[in-house]
């Protein structure tokens, strides 16, 4: 059996979300799949993490984990930021009523339009190259505004353990550590607005030992930058890189220590940076749990002795599920038959979706509940990376819905 998060209820074998069972939430929405993320979840993770980590902590929410706008107004009431990484979720997020104060904006290919919309709204860019800077010179000239920017280092060092690396080595990512002291120098030249550093080494990474040296490295780093910079550092980002279990034997992350560990690096930082708001971007990590994908069973094929239920629901829906969005060797997440958890009788089965391609598979010989035709299957930890990570167009079919319970 695939472990269900513990977070969820079950009443009388069904699965309980947003207070309601999933059949009453069915019937809600009026049709399947959909994605459904839990308020009351994603209010306790907020809370989670606010009793772990030092109060003068900033926690920002990194919305391309998942920019549904009532989800996004749902946590702009309860988080201290939020990073936006196009020009349309900084749309979402000045609709959200995030304050422009403490919106920033990262992406290694920001265009024309995009860096006068961020300078005309008066949100923090993470200037990612040396043609950014010229840009936003010439930008905030025009525009009579000033041009706030962090500088967003390529560090010089490599996230240890597994998780997707996204700093050290060559990246397309950021200003590497090597050439920071120049763009500090061409910030001043400029007459940008300069706030300070943004970090950013990793993401789903499970090792609190990990992210606790990778959180010292990134002070480290800004402690050298800091020199040449035009100004006091007012913004220090150390990143996130917070993971959440997806598979069989996976452990959830030790919060306590990497928040324990954080009080030791914010008292280094404000002794060198007394000025700095120090804050961590998390995406996965404060929605990734709270939000399940729900499609249902259209058909009980046997093929050689192999169950396959098909569902309505598959890869062009939730691309991760189906382990074609960055992973290496095809794992399932956790899945459940939503109304028949236990079930009175089990059975090993594939699910898969209607596309006709072999990789439209959201289980691979999982054992379920058996289930029946008009049954309801569930995929946990779906609440970020999923909706907008997958190719809704692909074969034709009708896009998944999107609530929040
Ligand atoms: C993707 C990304 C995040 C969010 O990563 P998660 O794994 O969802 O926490 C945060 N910051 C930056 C710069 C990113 O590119």
């Amino acid at each position: 059996m695939t472990p269900i998060p513990e977070s969820f209820a079950i009443v009388d074998d069904e699965l309980q979300i947003g207070g309601m069972p999933l059949t009453a939430l069915v019937a809600r929405v009026g049709r399947t799949p959909f994605y459904a993320y839990d308020r009351r979840l994603l209010d306790a993770r907020v809370q989670a993490l606010r009793a772990a980590l030092p109060r003068d902590v900033s926690l920002h929410y990194a919305m391309k984990a998942n920019p549904m706008p009532a989800l996004v107004g749902f946590m702009a009431e309860r988080v201290d930021g939020i990073d936006v990484a196009s020009g349309g979720e900084l749309g979402v997020a000045l609709d959200a009523g995030m304050d422009p104060a403490h919106i920033s904006f990262a992406g290694p290919g920001k265009t024309q339009a995009e860096l006068e919309q961020a300078v005309a709204a008066g949100v923090l860019l993470n200037v990612e190259s040396f043609r950014e800077i010229h840009a936003l010179r010439a930008i905030a000239e025009r525009a009579g505004r000033p041009a706030r920017v962090a500088v967003r280092v390529n560090p010089d060092f490599e996230l240890k353990s597994s998780g997707m690396k996204m700093g050290g080595g060559a990246k397309p990512f950021g200003i590497d550590a090597e050439q920071a002291s120049q763009a500090l120098a061409e910030i001043g030249v400029a007459g940008l607005a300069f706030e300070g550093f943004h970090i950013y080494w990793g993401s789903q990474n499970l090792r609190a030992e990990a992210i606790c040296e990778a959180q010292d490295k990134s002070l480290a780093l800004a402690q050298r930058l800091a020199d040449a910079a035009p100004g006091p550092v007012r913004v220090l980002n150390l990143g996130g890189g917070l993971g959440i279990p997806y598979f069989k034997g996976e452990q959830a992350l030790d919060l306590a220590a990497v928040g324990g560990h954080l009080h030791g690096v914010a008292e280094r930082a404000r002794a060198s940076f007394p000025q700095a708001e120090l804050v961590i971007e998390l995406g996965r990590y404060l929605v990734g749990e709270a939000g399940i994908y729900v499609c249902r069973v259209l058909d009980r094929k046997v093929s050689r002795g192999q169950v396959f239920l098909v569902t309505d629901g598959g890869l062009h829906h939730h691309l991760a599920a189906s382990g074609n969005f960055g992973q290496v060797l095809r794992k399932n997440y956790p899945l459940a038959v939503g109304n028949r958890v236990r079930g009175s009788s089990r059975e090993t089965v594939s699910v898969v979706g209607p596309l006709c391609t072999p990789l439209d598979l959201l289980g691979d010989r999982v054992e379920l509940a058996r289930a029946h035709e008009d049954d309801l299957i569930v995929v946990f930890q779906s609440g970020a990376y999923g909706f907008t990570a997958s190719p809704h167009r692909f074969l034709g079919h009708p896009a998944p819905v999107e609530v929040l319970v």
